[in-house]
C-alpha cells in the first residue's frame, strides 16, 4: 500500500523517525564506548559488548498499543528496506539509514502449527517457527542483515572500502556471511573458516558458491574461532561471528516476530531455543525484554534452552541451583546431529548469564529453564517431526526433544503453548538422515534407528525383463509395454493396491 492511502493517524509514524543514540556496553565492566569503530571485546577489560540505545527511552514516548499498530500498518509497505528485520528499525538499528539497508529476504518466517497427530503425541499445543526458510536456511541471515547492513553504511557515508569480512563457523555463520557478503561486491569480500570434516556437504558448498575464500582448519569450532579472533586482533578485518553485537541485534527480530504473530499477547507461551555458542538465546531475551520495557507486550513468555548432552556446557552451568556457587567450565565437545550447537566454549556465555539475571528479575524464577537432551532423541523428534509435514532441522528435532524434557520435568504446564525453533532448513542435514536410515552412525553418536521411522528407496528392476530403459535408448514399443505392466504391477503389489 501507498503511504499516501495510511489512515492520518499512522501514516506519520510508518517511516522510522526515532534516532537512536548507540553504544557499546562492556558486560565485565559497564564503560560504555562509540559504535564509529567496529569492536568485538571491550578494549579496557577485554570482555563481549552488547549494543544499547541510550535514547531507548524515548520508545516509550509511544504506548505499547501504537507500537503493535506502527507494526502491523507498517507490514504493508512495499519499501524493501522495511520489508525484512528492519520492520522493527527502531529497535534493532535505528542508526542506520534505510538506503544503506541490505535486504534479501530474511525474516518473517513462518510459524506453523503442528498437526493434531503430534501434538497429541506431546500433550500440548505446539509450533515450529521455519527459520530455515531464511535466505541462506538458517536463522544467521537475521544477524548479517544487521552487521552487514551496519558496515554497509560505514562504506556508504564513511567511506570505507575493501572491507574483508570474516568468520568461523559450524557451518550456517559461513553460509550467511559469504551471500551477504557477495551482494555487496566490490567493497566487501569475505573469508571464512570451518572446522575441516565438521561441516555438511550442503553448507560447505554455500560460501564456495557465494565465492567466498574458504579454509578448513583441522579441529572443531572452537579452535576455528581462536584463529579468527586472533586475526581480528592483530589484522585489520571485520568479525561476523556473534561476538561481534550487531549480529546479536538482529537476531532480536525473531522475538519481535513471535510477538508479532500472536497479536502481542504472550500469556501462556513457552519459546524454545537450541544453544550452541548462545548468540541466539541472548538475541531472543534482549528481544523480548526491550519489547516488554516499551509496553508492546505486557508479559514476557517462558524461555526453555536446549542442549545435547554432546555439548552441555550452559546446562551444566544452570544445573547448580544455588546461583552463587554457578561456575562455568567449558566442556570438550563429542559429536552431534545438532552440529551447528557443538559448541563448548559459547562466546556470549557472559551475555546469558547477564540477561538470565535481568529476566528472571522481570518475570520470576521459572521463567527461564535449561534442559539437555540426548542424541537419540533429537534425531528421533527430528525425523518424527518431519514425518508429520514439518522440514526441521535436527536443531529443530532438538527443540522438541527439549520440550518432551520439559514436561516431563514440570517446567511448561498442558495448556501453554510453545514455538520451537527450527534454526535451519532440514536439506542442510539430509546426511545425518541418510545416516538414520542406512543405520551408518558412528557408535560415538550414539544413535540407533528405530524401525519405525527408517524410510529407504526401493529399486524395482525386475530381474525376469532383459529389456529396461536406458538413458538414450528407447524401447520398441510392445517391449516398453510389458515394461509399463511389469513395473506397475509390482508397485501394486508392494502398495497391496485393489484392482479397478
Ligand atoms: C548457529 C546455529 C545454532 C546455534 O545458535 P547460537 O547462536 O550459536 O547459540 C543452532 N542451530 C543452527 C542451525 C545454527 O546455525
Ligand atoms: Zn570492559
Amino acid at each position: 500500500m501507498k503511504l499516501e492511502n495510511f489512515p492520518d493517524e499512522i501514516r506519520h509514524f510508518l517511516m522510522p523517525k526515532h534516532k537512536g543514540n548507540l553504544v557499546y556496553r562492556c558486560l565485565g565492566c559497564g564503560k560504555e564506548h562509540g559504535i564509529e569503530n567496529l569492536l568485538y571485546t571491550c578494549p579496557d577489560c577485554g570482555k563481549v559488548l552488547l549494543i544499547h540505545d541510550l535514547n531507548f527511552d524515548h520508545l516509550k514516548s509511544i504506548s505499547g498499543e501504537k507500537w503493535q499498530n506502527i507494526f502491523d500498518y507498517r507490514k504493508m509497505l512495499k519499501i524493501p528496506a522495511l520489508k525484512g528485520i528492519y520492520l522493527f528499525h527502531e529497535f534493532i538499528g535505528p542508526v542506520i539509514p534505510l538506503s544503506s539497508i541490505i535486504y534479501l529476504g530474511e525474516g518473517h518466517t513462518p510459524i506453523i502449527e503442528a498437526n493434531s497427530l503430534l501434538q497429541e503425541k506431546v500433550g500440548m499445543k505446539f509450533f515450529f517457527k521455519n527459520d530455515g526458510q531464511n535466505p541462506s536456511a538458517s536463522f544467521k541471515d537475521r544477524g548479517m542483515a544487521s552487521a552487514l547492513s551496519y558496515i554497509n553504511y560505514l562504506v556508504k557515508d564513511k567511506h570505507l572500502s575493501d572491507i574483508l569480512a570474516i568468520c568461523a563457523s559450524t557451518g550456517d555463520t559461513s553460509a550467511s556471511a559469504a551471500l551477504y557478503a557477495a551482494y555487496l561486491q566490490p567493497n566487501i569480500k569475505s573469508a571464512v573458516l570451518l572446522p575441516h570434516k565438521k561441516v555438511t556437504p550442503q553448507q560447505l558448498s554455500q560460501p564456495l558458491g557465494s565465492g567466498a575464500c574458504v579454509f578448513e582448519i583441522p579441529g572443531v569450532f572452537d579452535d576455528c574461532m581462536k584463529i579468527v579472533e586472533s586475526l581480528s586482533e592483530r589484522y585489520n578485518v571485520a568479525l561476523l561471528n556473534s561476538k561481534n553485537a550487531w549480529r546479536i541485534l538482529g537476531q532480536e527480530s525473531y522475538s519481535y516476530e513471535i510477538a508479532q504473530n500472536f497479536e502481542y499477547d504472550m500469556r501462556n507461551k513457552v519459546v524454545i531455543v537450541p544453544i550452541g555458542n548462545a548468540g541466539n538465546i541472548t538475541a531472543v531475551l534482549n528481544g523480548f525484554i526491550k519489547f516488554y520495557e516499551t509496553g508492546i507486550i505486557d508479559i514476557l513468555p517462558k524461555i526453555i534452552g536446549v542442549q545435547s548432552k554432546h555439548a552441555n556446557p550452559v546446562c551444566n552451568y544452570y544445573s547448580e541451583p544455588d546461583n552463587k556457587k554457578r561456575r562455568f567450565i567449558p566442556v570438550n565437545v563429542r559429536p552431534s546431529v545438532a552440529q551447528a550447537a557443538m559448541i563448548g566454549n559459547p562466546v556470549s556465555m557472559p551475555r546469558v548469564i547477564h540477561l538470565v539475571k535481568k529476566y528472571i528479575n522481570l518475570a520470576g524464577e521459572d521463567s527461564i529453564s535449561f534442559v539437555e537432551v540426548t542424541e537419540q532423541d533429537i534425531i528421533d523428534c527430528q525425523i518424527a517431526a518431519n514425518r508429520n509435514g514439518h522440514i526441521a532441522c535436527t536443531h529443530g528435532g532438538e527443540c522438541l526433544a527439549g520440550l518432551f524434557v520439559a514436561i516431563k520435568k514440570g517446567l511448561v504446564s498442558k495448556t501453554d503453548t510453545a514455538i520451537l525453533d527450527s534454526t535451519a532448513h532440514a536439506l542442510k542435514f539430509s546426511g545425518f538422515q541418510n545416516m538414520y536410515f542406512e543405520n551408518k552412525f558412528p557408535s560415538e553418536y550414539e544413535i540407533l534407528p528405530n524401525k519405525a521411522l527408517i524410510n529407504n528407496p526401493v529399486l524395482i528392476n525386475p530381474d525376469e525383463l532383459s529389456k529396461v530403459p536406458i538413458p538414450g535408448k528407447h524401447l520398441n514399443e510392445s517391449d516398453f509395454k510389458i515394461f509399463v505392466i511389469s513395473i506397475s504391477d509390482q508397485i501394486a503389489n508392494a502398495l497391496d493396491l485393489k484392482e479397478r
